[in-house]
């Protein structure tokens, strides 16, 4: 997953891709605010670790709970079994509906239903 696809998850969830401008402050402490929601944060490499990786537990379950109350939820379900499988995972050998509980697939998967049957850009 790029970044552009991550860009694209994180809106979808309502949440800022944030894009960090620099503010003020030494080398040591720099500040920078996000110039779409105007968050701050110190230091350029920890206001990128802000960004949703979607490769991680947390970031599973926030995306878990909030497709799940999508009214294309069991569309979802049903594109992944039939036929929404990327050949990445069906070289992974990952058997019925298990490969959904997964940090990196699912949020890929979703990506893809989102893309093909959504609209999403
Ligand atoms: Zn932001």
């Amino acid at each position: 997953m790029n970044e552009s696809d991550r860009k694209i998850l994180t809106n979808q969830l309502g949440e800022c891709w944030h894009e960090w401008g620099y503010v003020r402050g030494s080398v040591k402490q720099e500040i920078f605010q996000c110039v779409k929601c105007g968050e701050t944060c110190k230091g350029i490499v920890n206001c990128h670790q802000k960004n949703r990786t979607f490769d991680n537990p947390e970031d599973f379950f926030v995306l878990w709970n909030w497709v799940k109350k999508k009214d294309w939820w069991k569309d979802f379900l049903h594109a992944a079994n039939e036929c929404a499988m990327t050949n990445d995972i069906k070289e992974q050998g990952i058997a019925g509906k298990y490969y959904i509980i997964n940090t990196k697939w699912f949020p890929e998967m979703i990506l893809i239903f989102g893309k093909k049957k959504l609209g999403w850009k």
